[in-house]
C-alpha cells in the first residue's frame, strides 16, 4: 500500500491523504487550504490528487478544511463516490455552496481591483454550480456500519464527537491474504462537549492518523469556561455593551446557543437578544434540529422534557444583508454570533469594524485561530487590524475561551490514543501546526513507544512492507529523531513497482498535456523539450538492453 500526505501535513488546513492499493486509489478527506497566499495557492492545482482516477473519497466531516476541495476535484474530472455520514452530507449541501459563493465573491472583488491595475481576470476556484454538481456523488453511510467499498477494502465510520456527523474512519485492507487496519482519527472532539456524543474509542489498528490541533494545550474545564462566559455577559449587561463571537457556523454556534440557553434556563442571566448573523449558521442550526439521532443523552433529555436546547427566548436570525446591518441600530446589550470563525471573511468583519475600537465591547474567541488570519492577529495582541482597507484600533476586551473548542486538547488526544493495544502501532501525527505536531509526536514516542512521525506535505510512504521485520528497532525509537532524518525504508520489490507506477503516470500525464496543447493549436512547445524526451528515451533503451 502506498500513501501520500496531500494536506493537513504540518498545518491545520487542507486535510487530505491519498491511499493506493494496486490500481485502486482513494482519498481520506479533501480539504481546502486556508491561511495565507502560499497555502491557498495549493488549492489551485490538484492534478496530484488524480481526480479522474480516484474511486472514492472518504469524508470524516463537513468542515471546509476537510471537504472544501471536493467541488474542485469534480471540476477536474472526479466521478467516484464521496462517502460520509448523513449529517455530514446535509451539512456539505449548505457548506460547499457557501464556500463556492465566497470563492466567487472574492474573485470578483480581486478582478475588479486587478482590472483597475490593468491585469487579467481570474476564475474562481469553483462556482456555486460546481458545488451543486459535486453533491450528486455523495452517498451516506450509517455510524458503525461496515461497508465493503472495493475488493479487499472495508470501512466503518464511528462518532468522533467533533461536530454533528463527524466521524473517525477505520479501514481494513487485505493484501496478499493478510488483513491490516488503518485508522483516521478525523478531528477529535471533547468528552464533555454538549449536543454531540463523546468520541468513540478504538482499540485495534496497525496505522493511525492522529490530529494534533491542540496537541500542545490543555483546555480549561467546561464548567470554568461557562463561568468565564457568564462573567463576560454580566459585564456587558452592566456596561450596556455587546459581546461579539466569531464562530464557525457548525457546532460552535449551536454550542453557544445551548450554553446561553442553559444560563437563561437556570436563571443565571436574564434573557438577552442573541443575533445569529450568518445564513450558514442558520441553515446549520436547522440541520442540527433535523438530526436528533446524533445528539448525546443530555441534549436528548432536554428535548424529552419539552425544552428546545437550540432555541432562545430572544434569538434573532438575520439572513439578509439589510437585517444584518440593522443589528447596529439595536443599542441593547446582547450577543452577536457571526462567521467566519477566524475573522477572515464574512459578516463578522463588519461587526469587528463596529466594535473592536469600543472599550466596552467584548470579543470572545472560541475556535482555533490559524496562523496568518485576522483572528490570530487579534488574539496575538495586535494594536490595530486592517478591515475593509481601514486600520481599526483594538480596544475592546479580547477573550479566548478554549473550553468551547470542538477539538480535544493534549490530554484528550493522549487519553484517546491510550486505548490502542497494538504495541507496533505506527502513528502519523497530522492536522496541526508544525511545532505542535512535532511536540505531540515526541510525547507519543516517550509515553507509548509507538513508531511516530510527522509527515511532510507531499511525502510518500509505503505501508505494511516487510521493512518492519527487517528493522524491528524502528518500533521503539525513544530518542527524538528529527522527522527529516527518518528515511523511507521500502522493500526492493515495492520500490520497483512504485517507480513503475510513477513512470507510467508521468508518461500519461505528459501525453495528456501535449494533447491539450495541440488542441489549443499550439505547436510542440520547445525544442529543448524534444531533446529531453529523446534523452529519456535513449536512457530507457539502454536500461532495457542492460537487463
Ligand atoms: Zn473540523
Ligand atoms: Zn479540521
Amino acid at each position: 500500500m502506498r500513501v501520500e500526505f496531500l494536506g493537513g501535513a504540518r498545518t491545520v488546513t487542507g486535510s487530505a491523504t491519498l491511499l493506493e492499493k494496486g490500481s485502486l486509489k482513494w482519498l481520506v478527506d479533501c480539504g481546502m487550504f486556508q491561511g495565507g497566499k502560499e497555502l491557498e495557492g495549493r488549492n489551485r492545482s490538484v492534478q496530484h490528487y488524480y481526480p479522474e482516477d480516484l474511486s472514492f473519497i472518504l469524508l470524516t466531516h463537513a468542515h471546509i478544511d476537510h471537504s472544501g476541495l471536493i467541488p474542485k476535484l469534480v471540476k477536474e474530472g472526479f466521478h467516484g463516490k464521496v462517502i460520509c455520514t448523513k449529517a455530514t452530507l446535509e451539512l456539505c449541501e449548505v457548506m460547499l455552496q457557501d464556500s463556492a459563493h465566497i470563492q466567487e465573491m472574492e474573485t470578483e472583488w480581486q478582478n475588479r481591483k486587478g482590472k483597475r491595475a490593468g491585469g487579467e481576470g481570474k476564475t474562481p476556484l469553483y462556482t456555486v454550480k460546481d458545488a451543486e454538481r459535486s453533491l450528486q456523488y455523495f452517498q451516506a453511510i450509517g455510524y458503525n456500519e461496515v461497508l465493503q467499498i472495493a475488493d479487499g477494502v472495508r470501512v466503518r465510520f464511528q462518532d468522533a464527537g467533533h461536530i454533528l456527523g463527524s466521524a473517525m474512519i477505520e479501514i481494513w485492507v487485505e493484501e496478499e491474504g493478510e488483513e491490516k487496519k488503518i485508522v483516521f482519527s478525523g478531528d477529535l472532539g471533547n468528552f464533555d462537549q454538549p449536543i454531540v456524543r463523546d468520541p468513540s474509542l478504538v482499540e485495534e489498528g496497525d496505522v493511525l492518523w492522529l490530529e494534533s490541533t491542540y496537541g500542545n494545550r490543555l483546555h480549561k474545564s467546561r464548567e470554568e469556561t461557562v463561568q468565564e462566559l457568564l462573567k463576560i455577559i454580566q459585564e456587558a449587561l452592566r456596561d450596556q455593551a455587546k459581546v461579539i463571537i466569531p464562530a464557525f457556523a457548525v457546532e460552535r454556534t449551536q454550542d453557544i446557543i445551548f450554553t446561553v440557553g442553559q444560563l437563561i434556563r437556570k436563571g443565571r442571566i436574564p434573557s438577552i437578544p442573541v443575533y445569529i448573523d450568518s445564513p450558514l449558521a442558520i441553515s446549520a442550526t436547522e440541520i442540527f434540529k433535523r438530526n436528533p439521532d446524533c445528539f448525546d443523552e443530555e441534549t436528548n433529555a432536554l428535548l424529552m422534557g419539552g425544552e428546545n436546547p437550540l432555541e432562545l427566548p430572544e434569538i434573532i436570525y438575520t439572513r439578509t444583508t439589510e437585517a444584518s446591518k440593522a443589528i447596529n441600530e439595536d443599542s441593547r446589550p446582547g450577543m452577536i454570533i457571526s462567521a467566519s470563525g477566524m475573522c477572515d471573511a464574512g459578516r463578522i468583519q463588519h461587526h469587528l469594524k463596529h466594535h473592536l475600537w469600543r472599550e466596552t465591547s467584548h470579543v470572545v474567541m472560541i475556535g482555533y485561530q490559524a496562523e496568518g488570519t485576522v483572528g490570530r492577529r487579534i488574539v496575538d495582541g495586535a494594536k490595530t487590524v486592517r478591515l475593509f482597507g481601514e486600520e481599526i484600533a483594538v480596544k475592546a476586551h479580547i477573550h479566548t475561551l478554549g473550553g468551547f473548542s470542538a477539538h480535544a486538547d493534549q490530554k484528550g488526544l493522549l487519553e484517546w490514543l491510550s486505548h490502542f493495544k497494538n504495541p507496533r502501532l505506527e502513528v502519523f501525527v497530522n492536522h496541526g501546526e508544525e511545532k505542535i505536531s512535532m511536540g505531540l509526536g515526541q510525547l507519543i514516542r516517550e509515553q507509548f513507544h509507538f513508531r511516530t512521525t510527522v509527515p511532510q506535505w507531499k511525502e510518500k510512504r509505503f505501508l505494511f512492507g516487510p521493512e518492519k521485520e527487517v528493522m524491528p528497532e524502528m518500533a521503539t525509537i525513544e530518542k527524538f529523531v528529527p522527522e527529516e532524518r527518518i528515511e523511507e525504508v521500502s522493500a526492493p520489490g515495492e520500490t520497483l513497482s512504485g517507480l513503475f507506477r510513477d513512470l507510467d503516470r508521468n508518461y500519461k500525464r505528459l501525453r495528456r498535456k501535449l494533447k491539450r496543447e495541440r488542441l489549443k493549436g499550439k505547436e510542440f512547445p520547445d525544442s529543448r523539450w524534444l531533446k529531453q524526451l529523446e534523452e529519456i528515451n535513449e536512457k530507457l533503451e539502454k536500461l532495457e538492453s542492460e537487463l
